[in-house]
């Protein structure tokens, strides 16, 4: 039972009150140590109902310990066996007599997507939330629990808590679980929940942005910026943009179709902090990242008189931030900006860093600037009217973080992907967070990509060519030729024997079970010429001293650079994956 704390039962109320929740099951969700059981009991004697928890009902089904679950079958299996019994005892205590009560789930329970669906299905969710220094207290003394075997407590109770409480975050009620006596936190989530079901339209303001930001850090000493990841940031962009501004003005360049669902908020946001703006809204797509639009980008500033010390706002997808941030760069040499990025590619890799840039006739990105912005936004619920195509293709990018660098991560993408491309808030926090945090890291060893900072190129070499070969169409949109990228690197890192087989069809798996394409032969239209994908690779920006750079996997997770690649493997590659 994760949760049997050290904390003593004493006496329990004998006068039940009324169960504000009805017939709504009150399920306690937290850490392990935050007091699910012990609080839970309590509150159900308060009320006069039943109360369970799940853990003794998973091991009654079993007839083992979740240790021994744990331990024998492994945390996949007991996972599933978790979900199964939740639903039940759900269903059951529903239809009980009397109808409802009390369920303590284990920690991990509420992280699960299935879960988390029953419970709004079935009751009223409540976050029993928990300092750690009181957590590391209570299980600390007492250590049975299968995630704390190994390790040191503290450190696994703050990473517990990094990846937890955002989706914790998502409960209906948040109640804080204090070292006060346990008949005050009960006090208190009866009062919450009787403040619930009274005032409907406190439901949406639950998940509070304070516990579903995170902030990553870019320690770039002068140039250093923050990433600030969350739900419904936008909200707060004023304030957080405020601090940089030294006129109360700022300049928004985006494109029709951010335009068309966002702008109006941005700018009443903004509004509403005293900043004033204006706004330029260009064509959307990868054509706009050329000569004439940047022409057209400058002028507009210099028009509006932007000057040296305001701020340019790149509120769109990776093509307004690599404009807007180029145009910054060049204007009077050099403007401050910032960026919010509106999809998944651009929250996860092209705001941050620095690299900004448009295309020549002759390559993408060919002509460009490192300029750092001051601060940059991700807000994942701006990705809500993303179109799936869009999403997936970002996701690429994510995929590619996990490959150079976190075999961990790509197992949880494996887990929790498909909630990363549905919808599931808390899941793409993780996941733009994560993908940040991996960029930044790079980024801060290498800034102006002499060494490290080549390895975020995996897939790229190859993808930049399929780009080009389609002629940066809507045939292929970048991420979509970073995914077959990927699947070539690898497939030509096995034919090298320098990868093992299993790794570049588990990737290939992945990629094309999330819906991206993963061989030349996926993109739609005329096929393309494997000679013809190998002359654009030779003027890609990467090549070195007349050699093609590529970066190469040894096994998921574990990424090297090398320009040593005989380009007659690497045709056979093009070929096999075009036929
Ligand atoms: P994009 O900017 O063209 O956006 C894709 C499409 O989605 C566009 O049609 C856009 O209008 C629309 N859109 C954007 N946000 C939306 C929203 N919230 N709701 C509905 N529609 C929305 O493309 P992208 O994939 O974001 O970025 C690709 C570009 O990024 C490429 O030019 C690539 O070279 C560049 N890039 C740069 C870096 C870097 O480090 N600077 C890294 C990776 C990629």
């Amino acid at each position: 039972m994760e949760d049997e704390s050290d904390i003593s039962p004493g006496p329990l109320p004998h006068h039940p009150v009324e169960n504000p929740a009805g017939d709504k099951v009150i399920v306690l969700v937290g850490l392990m140590g935050a007091g699910k059981s012990t609080v839970g009991r309590r509150l159900a004697a308060r009320l006069g109902v039943n109360f369970l928890d799940a853990d003794s009902e998973i091991e009654s089904a079993a007839g083992m310990t979740i240790h021994e679950i744990f331990e024998k079958h492994g945390e996949p299996a007991f996972r599933r066996g978790e979900t199964k019994v939740i639903k039940r005892l759900l269903q059951d205590m529903r239809k009980g007599n009397p109808a409802g009560g009390v369920l303590a789930t284990g920690g991990g329970a509420y992280m699960n997507a299935e879960i988390r669906d029953n419970i709004a299905r079935y009751g009223v969710s409540v976050w029993l939330r928990a300092d750690i220094d009181l957590l590391v207290r209570r299980v600390g003394r007492r250590n049975n629990r299968p995630l704390l075997k190994q390790g040191d407590t503290r450190e696994t109770l703050l990473r517990l808590r990094d990846e937890r409480y955002p989706v914790y975050a998502l409960a209906d009620i948040v109640v804080d679980s204090a070292d006060a006596p346990h008949e005050e936190v009960v006090d208190m989530i009866v009062e919450k929940i009787a403040e619930f079901f009274g005032k409907p339209a406190a439901v949406s303001e639950a998940p509070s942005a304070e516990y579903i930001s995170h902030i990553v850090p870019v320690a770039l000493a002068e140039r250093a910026y923050d990433i600030h990841v969350g739900a419904g940031l936008l909200h707060q962009a004023g304030d957080l943009i405020a601090p940089l501004l030294r006129r109360n003005r700022v300049a928004i360049v985006t494109d029709e179709n951010v335009a068309a669902h966002h702008l109006a908020r941005l700018t009443g946001v903004l509004e509403q902090a005293g900043i004033a703006q204006v706004h330029l809204i260009i064509k959307p797509g990868e054509h706009s990242k050329n000569f004439n639009q940047l022409e057209a980008v400058l002028d507009w500033m210099i028009e509006q008189k932007i000057e040296r010390g305001d701020l340019l706002l790149a509120f769109g997808g990776g093509v307004i931030g690599d404009l807007t941030g180029f145009a910054a760069a060049i204007l009077r040499r050099g403007v401050d900006f910032a960026q919010i990025p509106t999809t998944l590619l651009a929250q996860v890799d092209s705001s941050v860093g620095g690299k900004t840039g448009i295309n020549s006739r002759f390559g993408k990105n060919l002509i460009g600037a490192f300029h750092q912005p001051r601060l940059v936004i991700a807000d994942v619920t701006l990705l809500d009217s993303l179109p799936v195509r869009e999403l997936l293709a970002g996701y690429a990018e994510i995929v590619k973080y996990a490959l150079i660098g976190d075999a961990a991560f790509m197992d949880w993408l494996e887990h929790s992907g498909a909630g990363v491309r549905d919808g599931d808030q808390a899941a793409r926090i993780h996941a733009v967070r994560t993908s940040c945090m991996a960029k930044a890291a790079l980024v801060v060893k290498d800034e102006r990509e002499s060494g490290p900072r080549a390895l975020l190129n995996l897939g790229h070499t190859f993808g930049h060519a399929l780009e080009a070969e389609t002629g940066y169409s809507e045939r292929l949109l970048h991420g979509e030729g970073v995914a077959i990228g990927m699947c070539l690197a690898f497939e030509l890192a096995v034919r090298l024997g320098l990868a093992p087989a299993q790794d570049a069809m588990r990737v290939a798996w992945h990629l094309s079970v999330m819906g991206l394409p993963t061989a030349i032969r996926d993109i739609p239209g005329a096929s393309l010429d494997p000679d013809h994908l190998l002359a654009h690779m030779a003027q890609d920006k990467k090549v070195a001293d007349g050699r093609i750079n590529f970066i190469l996997p040894r096994r998921i997770g574990d990424c090297f650079i090398t320009g040593e690649i005989d380009p007659d493997m690497v045709l056979q590659v093009l070929r096999a994956s075009a036929d």
